[in-house]
């Protein structure tokens, strides 16, 4: 079948896919899918694109273009060394470089291409980009917006008609689009965005709000020289992204400045929360832009099936905290967020190629991993409650570091219990492993611990807890995390199943009798299995597991029950749980589920008192 190339050419990075083995993959070199939209000419007059380009850009800004897709489609000339270059000539050297990766790494000519631009692109600049496309020595089979882009990739083909939300926030531009997608068909009923919105712009709050901290201690502004302000671009770029997945972050950067003489390093110190804080208005205009895009489109934020994200910006978690509260509902980033684009003009180009594509899978965590901490629980303090750290769907590998803090001056060690599920109470979900990491220094509280998880895609967990003011460190590694990932979908499953044959009693009554009357009497431990679960595999440590969990399920619910009982019901209830424990710890199957019955009827009781 001939290849077809899907380019997103983004106003800060371009990447080509290609569709493999019926799955679209991003074509990387030296291990990087990314080249930066920059073109340049080095000191010699040679032609440079892509990171080479950007990494002159601050020094060299006579001899570097970025950001050209901004004129794409006006009638204008852009200089670069001694040639005036129109949009397109500048946007077809990037689609060239693009063309050459694909050939170099397919190994074979390549010459149709589809093309993604954003939502809001006029007919002229579509024009524009078609005409970089054929400079480029491209046949652009077809030009696509990019929110359908990122829909084909999460699902060309759902099984009936699905509303997505597409949020992409990159470098440069923010747009939101509310998409239909049905039998292979997208349709975009919306779109809203601010073009001079981006990550760019997050880079310059903590630009500024680093370089005035130097100021006010040094009495220099970095701002003013043209080494120290480009040394610090980057410096705080990289601590931005390294703040999406840890709680701090050390800015350093040797010999920025002099003073008298006496050379000035930069040694600073960011917290995500203070990040959060700079960024925060910024992020209160995309909410405003979605809010408009949900209007226009003449729909409520229910009736949206699924939140996209794409743009590397959205790997901001304060983006994933505040469109979930927005929407009600998780986002969807399982597919690398500034890769979705091209991935999706793969899907479009293999489409237009005849071939039969599903919807992308990828490695992905299914349940949220965090540990347990002191905290809140439906308004009542709690040591259980459940602090996540690595986000349910999150791609894999995945590497997640938060901080928390020891209660009690003095204290010698700190418990760590890491659970998965999705519940606030980690009693409700399941324990994967725990340690204690001891020896910390005898100092007053708080003192900071940062709890590091990795995850890697063999399924290996580890986890690596820091006392951050000496480093002192205890690590455990979890093996086999995709079998309990699985065990736990399984347990979940059933219990979907049985809550929902729970609400239909008298189907229920009928299920018993018919099961009772074919049932093998001599296994008094087993139970009515409703069909639609027979497929599940069943033996007897998963029926003790599903008990156990049923049991800690009362017990989290009796627990919290207890200060509003009365004194005579919290003593009952405190001997039944206490009986239910040793019953879990014996794994007498049916004491366990006896007990919890009893607890659970306690329960009802109390609740309906
Ligand atoms: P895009 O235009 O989609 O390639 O997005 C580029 C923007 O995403 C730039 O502003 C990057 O600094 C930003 N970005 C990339 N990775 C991350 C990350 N891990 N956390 C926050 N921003 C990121």
């Amino acid at each position: 079948m001939e290849t077809i190339i899907g380019i997103d050419l983004g106003t800060t990075n371009s990447e080509v896919a290609v569709i493999q083995s019926g799955r679209p993959v991003v074509l990387a070199e030296d291990g990087d899918p990314i080249l930066p939209s920059v073109v340049g000419l080095d000191p010699q007059g040679k032609l440079l694109v892509g990171r080479a380009a950007r990494n002159q850009y601050a020094l060299s800004p006579e001899r570097t273009i970025k950001s050209i897709k901004r004129k794409m489609g006006q009638d204008v000339t852009v200089a670069l060394g001694n040639q005036n270059y129109r949009p397109q000539e500048i946007s077809a050297m990037i689609l060239r470089a693009l063309k050459q990766r694909a050939e170099r790494v397919l190994g074979h000519p390549v010459k149709k291409a589809v093309i993604t631009v954003p939502a809001f692109f006029t007919e002229g600049q579509r024009a524009a980009t078609r005409e970089a496309g054929e400079l480029a020595g491209l046949e652009v089979v077809r030009i696509i917006n990019e929110p359908t882009a990122a829909v084909l990739t999460y699902d060309p083909n759902p099984p009936e008609m699905e509303r997505l939300l597409v949020y992409d926030l990159g470098g440069g531009t923010f747009d939101v689009s509310i998409a239909v997608v049905e039998a292979g068909v997208v349709e975009i009923l919306a779109s809203h965005g601010d073009t001079q919105l981006g990550g760019d712009d997050f880079d310059q709050r903590l630009l500024d709000f680093v370089c005035d901290r130097f100021q006010t201690e040094h009495g220099i502004d970095l701002r003013q020289s043209l080494v120290a302000r480009s040394r610090m671009i980057g410096a705080v770029e990289e601590a931005k992204k390294r703040l999406s997945t840890e709680p701090v972050v050390l800015i350093t950067e040797e010999f920025i400045a002099e003073k008298g003489g006496v050379p000035l390093n930069l040694n600073t110190e960011v917290t995500r929360d203070e990040y959060e804080s700079l960024i925060e208005p910024l992020l209160a205009k995309t909410l405003k832009c979605l809010d408009d895009a949900l209007e226009d489109a003449n729909l409520q934020a229910q009736q949206i099936h699924k939140v996209v994200l794409v743009g590397g910006a959205t790997r901001t978690p304060l983006v994933h905290r505040l469109l979930t509260t927005r929407l009600g509902r998780p986002v969807h980033a399982e597919i690398e967020p500034d890769l979705a684009v091209a991935m999706g003009a793969a899907v479009q180009g293999g489409l237009i190629a005849g071939m039969e594509l599903g919807p992308v899978l990828v490695d992905i965590t299914p349940h949220t991993l965090g540990i347990a901490a002191l905290g809140e629980v439906d308004g009542f303090p709690t040591p259980h409650c459940f602090s996540p750290i690595i986000e349910r769907n999150t791609p894999l590998p995945a590497t997640r570091t938060e901080m928390y803090s020891t209660t009690h001056d003095g204290q010698k060690g700190a418990e760590i219990r890491v659970f998965q599920g999705e519940e606030e109470d980690t009693r409700l979900n399941a324990l994967v492993g725990e340690f204690a990491i001891q020896g910390l220094s005898a100092v007053a509280a708080p003192n900071q611990i940062l709890v590091r998880l990795d995850l890697d895609l063999n399924g290996i967990l580890r986890v690596t807890a820091t006392e951050r003011a000496t480093g002192l460190e205890k690590q455990v590694v979890i093996d086999n995390m995709m079998e309990r990932f699985r065990h736990r979908e399984r347990t979940d499953a059933i219990e979907r199943i049985e809550a929902l044959f729970a609400d239909s009693d008298d189907f229920e009554e009928e299920e018993d009798e018919e099961f009772d009357e074919g049932a093998d009497t001599s296994d008094e431990g087993s139970e009515a299995v409703p069909e639609g679960a027979a497929q599940v595999p069943d033996d007897s440590s998963t029926e003790l597991q599903r008990a156990v969990e049923a049991a800690e399920v009362q017990i989290a619910k009796a627990s919290s029950l207890e200060a509003s009982a009365s004194k005579e019901d919290a003593a009952e209830m405190k001997g039944l749980i206490q009986d239910l424990r040793a019953a879990v710890a014996s794994g007498v199957l049916a004491d366990i589920r006896r007990i919890t019955t009893e607890l659970e009827d306690l329960i009802f009781y109390l609740n309906d008192a």
